[in-house]
């Protein structure tokens, strides 16, 4: 499991409660020991170009620095897919987060869909034929949802409970690559209230376990909500520690 990291992320680009001060720092400090960290590029405007239209890109342009962070998540996304095409697992602490990201529009503390270009990218370049992304944050991803619902290839699927993702991976095809949009605001001491640490790591276990008979270790996963500084570390590895 490799780490997609930049040290670009740490810098404060908006007035949201994913862009705060010192959000990623504890995470990095508990990952960094344990994990390889790797460097992503910026994403390229043509990569962008994929899932937004240049109306939208034009308007994010505007501020500079949050389009290049923006373009930077893009990429880390983009890395962290490339690695687990490679059969290297890799978790994107990227921000800002992107699945509310839509085509011309968006909302949510999010500007580009990071997951949604990385797996556009893979198709585009005829690296997979179809892919699975599975969304664990408290929200619904309406931006990866609507982009994707014209396109068979690629499924989208927000999990509501445990037991759901459980039942839902039984039934589900197989695929080429899996995305995880991993938002820890579900967290008991987040704004959900609803999963323990340990519940990341039986997330991470059940994915794995479909991706053995399906995709092995073709897993990435990209960071989106999660707001408790404190537990973003201890909940990534526990999710990494499932799918390991
Ligand atoms: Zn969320």
């Amino acid at each position: 499991m490799k780490i997609v990291f930049h040290e670009r992320y740490r810098e404060v680009y908006s007035a949201d409660p994913a862009a705060t001060q010192g959000r990623l720092d504890r995470a990095y400090e508990v990952l960094k020991p344990e994990y390889e960290f790797v460097e992503p590029d910026y994403a390229s405007e043509q990569d962008i170009q994929l899932m937004h239209t240049d109306a939208h890109i034009d308007r994010i342009k505007q501020k500079k620095q949050l389009f290049e962070l923006s373009l930077l998540a893009a990429g880390g996304a983009i890395k962290a897919s490339e690695l687990a095409l490679a059969k290297e697992p890799a978790f994107g602490l990227i921000r800002p987060p992107g699945h509310h990201a839509s085509k011309n529009s968006c909302w949510g503390f999010c500007w580009f869909n990071n997951i949604a270009v990385a797996i556009e990218k893979l198709k585009n370049e005829n690296k997979i034929d179809n892919a699975l992304i599975i969304d664990f944050d408290l929200h619904f991803g309406d931006g990866t949802n609507g982009m994707f619902k014209q396109d068979e290839r690629v499924s989208y699927y927000h999990m509501g409970t445990l037991e759901d993702l459980e039942k839902t991976l039984e039934q589900q095809d197989s695929c080429d690559i899996i995305g995880i949009s991993a938002g820890f605001d579900r967290h008991l001491d987040d704004w959900g209230g609803i999963l323990s640490t340990q519940d990341y790591q039986e997330i991470g276990k059940m994915i794995k376990e479909f991706s053995l008979n399906s995709c092995p270790d073709k897993i990435f996963a990209v960071l989106e909500g999660g707001y408790n500084h404190d537990m973003l570390g201890p909940n990534i590895k526990a999710l990494l520690q499932g799918l390991k």
